[in-house]
């Protein structure tokens, strides 16, 4: 296949898709777009059953299109905080999205089951043909996450052939039949787990929780962004966490204001958490989490065998009758602190430039490319690199802070943020009510507090020994 076009953008998840949506708005440009999964949304086709996102909806997914309806959760541990979308939803939603927009559109050709080499190959993995594909404007690199999920990742230690360890996929079918579940793995998924089990009545002693980290969590309250009514705990704790940045004396220090402001969570209060991988968790489910009382930390495991865990530190003898849910799979471990570019020559590598958006930060590097001039465009997109501890994540909110500010400096870009969808905080500031008092303390608190806190975030993540 001989194809020419003016952006070759090399994978169709969360991020290809938030890039490409938007440049299809901005410009008149054709796109192909390949991957070497069968259809568009990346790892969320091969999600477990129960997974749903951490964030609401109404900030995730592309600019032109919502996902979800905009409601806000009536039972369980969400209730009162905006749905999150289950992984059929958004599943679905990237499915349309391929169906009913973009390739109606005439300027998107996509090439499912297709693998981009390092070396500029290109080939069909069903029928093994080469493509050659001419790039008029740039190649785009959307598979810089590329996120490890259990369904697909290889597992890095050993199980013994009488052993049943699976991916969180097949937990709802298989649960029933041992006599307790082992959840290996102590983030996102491990705890997604846990709730789901927890949910459906199953009794918190039957579960042993292998989690050789403690991890700090944000707290959902601070993620509203639909209704202006959130403001106060939405930008307000934005603002709380910004006079936090720019006084605390030390990585432990910030840990400890940070908590005492409610703005991030930790299970065991016993234990300073080593991890910090983002996760946005309601205070019901931190409650909810406590509950297990089997919590196995031993560092990591080596090996499974019927009756036995061979542990870093140790055996652990557990029943044999124990189904085993692998949730170690690392999202992030693979890119934290790799940094380059976000724009080359003829080359675009779409990074995270907001803190823990990979959506809102493709669609708006898309929106650089059509709307800043080429040698300045780096200057609005440094990267905020991967997080995998609490000072990573120091360095990441400087960065992303110094884009904000050179974002809120140019008039192009305030144009297209105050209509994108995925900033929630950007429309809840365009609305908000410049005669009430107290939002007007919250705002000025926040700009007087910007450059001091990026210059202190910076000082004590160095102190702590990370480069930035
Ligand atoms: C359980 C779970 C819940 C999450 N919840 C949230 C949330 O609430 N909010 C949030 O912001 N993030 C969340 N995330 C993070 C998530 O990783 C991102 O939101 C987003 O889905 C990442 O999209 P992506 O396009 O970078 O990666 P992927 O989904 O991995 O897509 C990349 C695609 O590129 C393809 N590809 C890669 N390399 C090549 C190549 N060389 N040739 C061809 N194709 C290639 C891959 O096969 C894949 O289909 C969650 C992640 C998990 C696992």
């Amino acid at each position: 296949m001989n194809l020419e076009t003016d952006y070759l953008v090399i994978g169709s998840g969360a991020v290809g898709m938030a890039f490409v949506d938007t440049i299809l708005t901005e410009t008149d440009a054709h796109v192909v777009m390949l991957d070497d999964r069968a259809v568009p949304g990346g790892h969320w086709n091969e999600s477990y059953p129960f997974v749903r996102l951490h964030q609401s909806g109404s900030t995730y997914g592309v600019t032109s299109k919502p996902l979800g309806q905009s409601r806000i959760e009536t039972t369980g541990v969400n209730a009162g905080f905006e749905e999150l979308s289950s992984g059929p939803e958004i599943t679905r939603y990237y499915h349309e999205l391929m169906e009913e927009t973009f390739l109606p559109s005439g300027r998107v050709t996509f090439l499912p089951l297709t693998r981009y080499e390092e070396d500029g190959r290109i080939w069909s993995t069903l029928s093994g043909e080469e493509h050659t594909i001419k790039v008029r404007k740039k190649k785009v690199f959307a598979n810089y996450l590329t996120t490890n999920i259990p369904a697909t990742h290889t597992r890095k230690y050993e199980v013994a052939d009488s052993v049943t360890c699976l991916p969180p996929n097949d937990l709802p079918l298989q649960a029933p039949k041992f006599k307790q579940v082992c959840i290996i793995g102590g983030g996102k998924t491990g705890t997604d787990c846990i709730i789901w089990l927890l949910k459906h009545g199953y009794d918190p002693d039957r579960i042993h929780w292998i989690a050789p980290r403690d991890a700090w969590f944000l707290n959902r309250k601070n993620f509203q962004t639909l209704n202006n009514s959130q403001f106060e705990d939405t930008v307000g704790g934005q603002a709380k966490a910004m006079e936090i940045y720019a006084a605390a004396e030390s990585v432990t220090d910030l840990e400890d204001r940070m908590e005492e402001a409610g703005l991030w969570q930790r299970i065991d209060t016993n234990r300073r958490p080593t991890m910090f991988h983002a996760s946005i968790v309601a205070e019901k489910e931190i409650e909810e989490l406590r509950k297990i009382k089997n919590v196995i930390r031993k560092g990591h495991v080596q090996r499974i065998e019927p009756g036995k865990l061979v542990m870093d530190e140790g055996e652990v003898a557990i029943d044999a009758d124990t189904l085993f849910i692998d949730c170690t799979a690392s999202a992030f471990k693979d890119y934290v602190n790799v940094r380059e570019p976000v724009f080359q020559p003829g080359e675009i590598h779409i990074q995270v430039i907001r803190q823990f958006q990979p959506c809102f930060s493709a669609a708006l590097i898309a929106a650089i490319e059509a709307r800043i001039p080429e040698d300045d465009k780096n200057n609005y997109a440094r990267p905020a690199p991967g997080i995998d501890t609490t000072t990573d994540v120091l360095l990441v909110l400087a960065a992303a802070m110094e884009n904000t500010m050179m974002w809120m400096s140019s008039p192009e870009l305030g144009e297209w943020r105050s209509a994108c969808r995925l900033d929630g905080f950007a429309s809840m500031v365009d609305n908000a009510d410049m005669n009430d008092p107290k939002t007007m303390e919250i705002l000025m608190s926040m700009l007087s507090n910007g450059e001091p806190a990026i210059q202190n975030l910076r000082k004590i993540a160095e102190e702590a020994g990370a480069s930035s």
